[in-house]
C-alpha cells in the first residue's frame, strides 16, 4: 500500500475499480490515485507515439489550436505581468526575452504561440513522435525529448514562465515532477497549470462517463484544495485561478 503523495496520509478508501485498475481516495486530502501506479513499461507504451495516426487527427486543426493557445497566453501574460511588449521595452531584446518552457509540449503549439509573442520558447515532451513533429514544424524553438526531472538536473533556474497543461494527472511521482518544475523556474517566476477537476460541479457523477477519467494514463485526480497544498509544499503560491465551464482546474502560481 502506498501513502498519499500529497499529504502522506495512509487512511483511504477504494474509490473505484475500473478496467483492472484500483483507484483510492485519500482520507486526509481527498486525492484520488491509482494503486499500484502504472509501471514504467506501461507508461512507455502509453506515450510512445501516443498520437499515432494523429498527424491527421490530433495534429489537425492546427490553426484552431494556435488560436486557443494565443488567447490563453494573452491571459497568462496579463495576469503575470510578463507581457514582453510592456516589460521588455527599451531593453536589449536578447537579454529581455523572457524564457518560456512548456512541460508536455505535444506538437509544439503552445511553444510556437509563445515564440510568436516574443518569448524565448522551449518545449519538453516525452513522446518522440510529437517531438519530431514539433521540431520539423516549428524550427524557431527548442524541443527537448525527455522528462522534467532529467532537464532539472542540468538546466539552471532560468525560466520566467512554465506552462504545464493536462500533464500532472499522468505523473506517477508527482513530488519529483513538481520539484523538477520549480527547480527550472526563476525565483518569482510563474507556472500556469491545468488538470481535470474531480471536485468540479459539472463533473459527471458517474465517473466512467467523464472524458477525463482514464486510468492508468490519468493516475492522479486533483481538486482545488489538494492541488494547492501540493504546489505550496514545493514553494509555489497560487496567484490566480481561472474559472472553467469544463471540469478543469486552471491556475497561475508563482515561485516564492
Ligand atoms: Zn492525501
Amino acid at each position: 500500500m502506498t501513502a498519499c503523495q500529497v499529504c502522506g496520509g495512509e487512511d483511504r478508501r477504494l474509490f473505484i475499480r475500473h478496467g483492472g485498475y484500483d483507484l483510492y481516495e485519500c482520507g486526509g486530502c481527498r486525492l484520488v490515485y491509482c494503486d499500484p501506479m502504472p509501471t514504467a513499461a506501461e507508461i512507455e507504451r502509453l506515450y510512445t507515439d501516443a498520437y499515432a495516426g494523429a498527424s491527421q487527427g490530433y495534429f489537425a486543426k492546427v490553426d484552431a489550436k494556435l488560436h486557443r493557445m494565443r488567447l490563453r497566453l494573452r491571459w497568462i501574460l496579463a495576469a503575470s505581468g510578463l507581457d514582453p511588449a510592456t516589460t521588455a521595452s527599451g531593453l536589449d531584446p536578447a537579454t529581455a526575452a523572457r524564457r518560456f518552457l512548456d512541460v508536455g509540449a505535444s506538437g509544439g503549439f503552445m511553444v510556437e504561440t509563445a515564440r510568436r509573442a516574443g518569448l524565448q520558447a522551449t518545449g519538453l515532451e516525452l513522446d518522440p513522435v510529437s517531438v519530431a513533429y514539433a521540431r520539423s514544424h516549428y524550427p524557431g524553438s527548442d524541443f527537448v525529448h525527455g522528462r522534467i526531472e532529467t532537464l532539472a538536473a542540468t538546466a539552471p533556474p532560468a525560466f520566467d514562465l512554465v506552462h504545464c497543461s493536462e500533464v500532472i494527472e499522468h505523473v506517477t511521482d508527482v513530488n519529483a515532477f513538481v520539484a523538477g518544475i520549480v527547480r527550472v523556474m526563476k525565483p518569482g517566476g510563474f507556472l500556469y497549470l491545468t488538470t481535470p477537476d474531480l471536485g468540479h460541479w459539472r463533473r459527471p457523477r458517474d465517473l466512467t462517463r467523464w472524458d477525463a477519467f482514464a486510468p492508468p494514463g490519468h493516475c492522479l485526480y486533483f481538486r482545488t484544495a489538494n492541488l494547492t497544498r501540493l504546489l505550496e509544499r514545493h514553494g509555489l503560491a497560487i496567484v490566480k485561478r481561472r474559472r472553467s465551464w469544463k471540469p478543469g482546474l486552471r491556475l497561475l502560481a508563482r515561485r516564492r
